[in-house]
């Protein structure tokens, strides 16, 4: 049996209670279930109940389940986007939303700094033409992130009324977001929830909604199944258009049930702890470098150091202690590793890592 724990930035590691859910979602037939009757739709609401609490979601919110954050990107454009959005890009996530618009033929424009760096806003312009801002919170490939008092400093920096868009995927439910202040944000299960992949869930608001509609009402394409105004109209009923990740959605409900039972505080405080261990480590460590220089955007879920010692030979050390951390994004992946610090790693986990990693490669 392999008991490694997994330090990779997603899939990673699952919630601990997983395996639990996983036999008791077998025992209760889940996968056998049709997604139009009663159980499935006390499933839905469940995960969408325990969501708007632990996110503290104002009632302007719609959740929707879609099957990727990839998807999420898509339809964001398809359905909230005319012409033209404005990207905020600092690494291979933010630039691939930015891809995206330009491939689905929107005008897209991008402000872009160097790997590694973060934002001050003082110095961009946000062009008034465009209709969705795009922010990444947490820039997975190179372990930079927003603050999340800058994530709700654009709207005052915004002359137009374009809708702001939170990328939040290897965040979420971490950063303490004004949701007042955006109009939508989205992750996929498989970082900070600790769940198998295959789920991506889009949180939007009326603003979003009103927009897909103005856009359908003029003859524009917004996509067929999963355009907003389709899923709406299914959450309603606590359905989705397509027969979903019924398994997912259900053990999403019972990890997030149990992530308000320990309480969104004490979770960001144990963040806090674990990153503190992590940085303070690579400070002193003689084989690492902090990857990210600005101390305010080095993120606490996504950590990244430069490595001298290549990282497939650290998790070749690492391994018959049974943990593996992530390597480089990209081309950076023997000369950077990427290490997640999300609320299925405990604090003994992380502890065990950090001592580990010192004793092996100083
Ligand atoms: C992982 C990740 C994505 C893509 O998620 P998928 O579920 O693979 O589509 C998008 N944005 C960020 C910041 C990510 O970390």
């Amino acid at each position: 049996m392999e008991n490694k724990v997994f330090f990779t930035p997603g899939p990673s590691e699952l919630y601990p209670t997983v395996p639990r859910h996983m036999a008791s979602a077998m025992e209760n037939k889940i996968g056998s279930i049709s997604h139009r009757s009663q159980q499935f739709k006390d499933i839905y609401a469940h995960a969408v109940s325990g969501l708007r609490q632990l996110l503290q979601l104002p009632d302007n919110y719609e959740v929707l389940f879609l099957s990727s954050a990839n998807e999420i990107w898509e339809r964001s454009i398809q359905n909230t986007v005319e012409q033209e959005s404005f990207h905020l890009v600092n690494g291979s996530f933010s630039d691939r939303f930015y891809e995206i618009a330009q491939e689905l033929g929107r005008k897209a424009s991008k402000y872009e700094v160097p790997f590694g760096e973060g934002f001050h806003l003082e110095s961009i312009a946000i062009p008034a033409s465009a209709e969705l801002i795009a922010l990444t919170h947490n820039e997975t490939s190179s372990g930079v992130s927003m603050p999340v008092t800058d994530v709700h400093a654009v709207r005052a920096r915004t002359t137009s009324d374009a809708l702001i868009f939170v990328d939040a995927v290897s965040s979420m439910p971490i950063p303490d977001i004004d949701y007042s202040l955006i109009d939508s944000a989205f992750f996929s299960v498989q970082k900070c929830f600790g769940l198998p992949a295959g789920l991506g869930v889009w949180l939007v608001n009326d603003r979003c909604m009103a927009k897909a509609e103005a856009l359908q009402a003029n003859g524009f394409s917004v996509g067929s199944y999963h355009s907003l105004t389709s899923l709406l109209s299914k959450a309603k009923a606590h359905q989705t258009p397509e027969t979903p990740n019924v398994l997912n959605i259900y053990l999403l409900g019972q990890v997030v049930e149990e992530m308000n039972k320990k309480g969104i505080g004490l979770i960001r405080q144990e963040t806090e702890t674990k990153a503190s261990l992590i940085y303070d480590y690579l400070e002193r460590s003689t084989n690492f470098d902090i990857a990210v220089q600005e101390p305010a955007h080095r993120s606490t879920t996504t950590i990244v150091a430069n490595t001298i010692l290549p990282t497939s030979e650290i998790n070749k050390h690492l391994s018959p202690y049974d943990m593996a951390i992530g390597s480089g994004y990209g081309n950076r992946k023997e000369n950077q590793v990427r290490i997640a610090n999300f609320p299925a790693h405990s604090v003994a986990q992380v502890q065990a890592l950090v001592y580990k990693l010192e004793e092996l490669v100083g």
